[in-house]
């Protein structure tokens, strides 16, 4: 074990899989004392599987304050990293009132909610780094199908570069990040429901596979070495800022 964020209290939100599992597991590596949480227990406690004793793993649900301010308490972080977020599928004129509240409240929201109860804590000891997940899609990039993911993403952004403005005199950080198409469970998920509607899987993934000009999707340890990068102190020059790590996608 490497001692990179040895000292952080790193608070991760959507640890039961995918991104923020990998991160999750990433940080502990390098010293930190995680806390992992999540509304899917099963997922999370797979991560005790990995015998790392400094991840500690409970329930917290990011569209409910007091789960959020529960959850704050106990593990008074000084790195917080929101990962929690979810995809829908379609156009502005597919999109329904409902699904667009509900985005707003999972991609956006329960950011504004974690940031809020951590601060404080943040702030009287004069440090913090705050991660966000945003995406290449939507803040950087469009694509097809995906206006409500591209529009709360994009939301991110400003909701980042917010906070690094106002407490970047305090010691804190915020940043986000912002990755092409990454292997995880809701990814694969998703190449399935496409599958359905081109009549093949591997129709699906091809097209998936064809906005990567690498010619791959991204695994998820390699977002989450950026995101070890964020929490650390060897970042410690770099905020408000949207991280692209997206094969090329959005840099050709
Ligand atoms: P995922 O979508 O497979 O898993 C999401 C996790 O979020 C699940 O464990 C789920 O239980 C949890 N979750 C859902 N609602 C929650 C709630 N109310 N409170 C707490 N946890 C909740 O994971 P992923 O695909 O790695 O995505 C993680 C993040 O990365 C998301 O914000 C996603 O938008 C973003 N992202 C993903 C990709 C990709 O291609 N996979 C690309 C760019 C950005």
């Amino acid at each position: 074990m490497t001692e990179r964020l040895k000292g952080k209290r790193v608070l991760v939100t959507a640890a039961g899989q995918g991104i923020g599992r990998a991160s999750a597991i990433a940080m502990a590596k390098e010293g930190a004392q995680v806390f992992a949480t999540d509304i899917n227990l099963e997922g999370l406690s797979s991560i005790r599987d990995g015998n790392l004793e400094n991840i500690e793993i409970f329930e917290m649900d990011v569209l409910s304050d007091d789960s959020v301010r529960e959850g704050v308490k106990r593990a008074d972080p000084n790195v917080l990293f929101n990962c929690a977020g979810f995809v829908h599928h379609g156009t502005i004129l597919d999109s329904t009132d409902d699904e667009l509240e509900f985005a707003s409240n999972l991609n956006v929201r329960s950011m504004v909610r974690t940031i809020k109860a951590s601060l404080p804590g943040m702030l009287e000891r004069g440090e913090g780094s705050i991660i966000n997940m945003s995406s290449a899609l939507g803040s950087i990039i469009g694509a097809p199908n995906r206006f409500i993911y591209g529009t709360t993403k994009a939301a991110v952004v400003g909701l980042t570069k917010s906070v690094a403005v106002d407490f970047i005199t305090q010691g804190i950080r915020c940043n986000c990040i912002c990755p092409g198409t990454v292997d995880s469970p809701s990814w694969r998920n998703r190449v399935d429901a496409l599958g359905e509607q081109l009549g093949s899987r591997e129709k699906a993934l091809a097209q998936f596979v064809a906005r990567q000009p690498m010619g791959r999707v991204a695994k998820a340890e390699e977002i989450a070495a950026l995101v070890v990068y964020l929490a650390s102190d060897e970042s410690a020059f770099t905020t408000g800022h949207t991280h692209i790590i997206d094969g090329g996608w959005s840099g050709q």
